[in-house]
């Protein structure tokens, strides 16, 4: 009797945590989603002149990671990550206002506004050991695959952290379907001609 009580605590126990790991891989991917849609937004859409301060911290910082993809390296965590930590904190705030206890839209945040960091790991040949593991797990993007958006005119793989939605956006037309909506609706797509400077 008493063995049996054990083993169904025991399959409780893996059941909960198995629940728990798969929220965890779900927030994940919506947060590789919407910084895939955020850089899309800006490789699509933004071009130099509309203001001084979105040029400044996104439009010219995009173009410039599309002409020298490697400096990206070669700034501190703090240079890469403060944009995407700003507006995360956004959203944190407004969960924080409403009271929401639930875990899983934090875990997204926390994610999403890392993930230059997972894209900079991206462009490392020889990242921290950790997260070569992660990459060759697939949870984390590795730079053979990143590497592909680096080609104009930057059409694919607008998600840089994990390796698992590129594929399926891309083979589904996922991208050109939404711009084809936005043109309709007058939007103009600057993405790699001269008003970005080709980038
Ligand atoms: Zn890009
Ligand atoms: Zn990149």
């Amino acid at each position: 009797m008493r063995d049996r009580y054990d083993r169904a605590m025991i399959i409780i126990a893996l059941f909960a945590t198995a629940t728990i790991a798969l929220e965890a891989f779900v927030c994940l991917l919506i947060a590789d989603f919407l910084a895939g849609l955020l850089h899309w937004a800006e490789d699509t859409w933004l071009a130099p002149g509309a203001s001084p301060l979105l040029d400044k911290w996104v439009v010219l910082p995009n173009i410039d990671h599309h002409r020298r993809p490697g400096a990206i390296r070669e700034g501190s965590y703090w240079v890469n990550n403060q944009v995407s930590i700003f507006l995360a904190a956004v959203p944190l705030l407004l969960l924080v206002g409403l009271n929401v206890h639930a875990w899983e839209p934090y875990l997204v945040i926390l994610l999403a506004s890392q993930s230059n960091q997972f894209h900079m790991w991206a462009h490392c040949a020889n990242p921290p050991a950790l997260v070569k593991l992660l990459q060759n797990s697939g949870l984390l993007q590795r730079a053979a695959l990143h590497a592909v958006h680096h080609k104009r005119p930057y059409g694919v793989r607008y998600c840089t952290t994990t390796s698992y939605l590129n594929p399926i956006l891309d083979r589904i037309d996922f991208w050109r379907g939404l711009e084809r909506i936005a043109v309709r609706l007058g939007a103009t797509v600057y993405r790699a001609t001269p008003v970005r400077q080709g980038y």
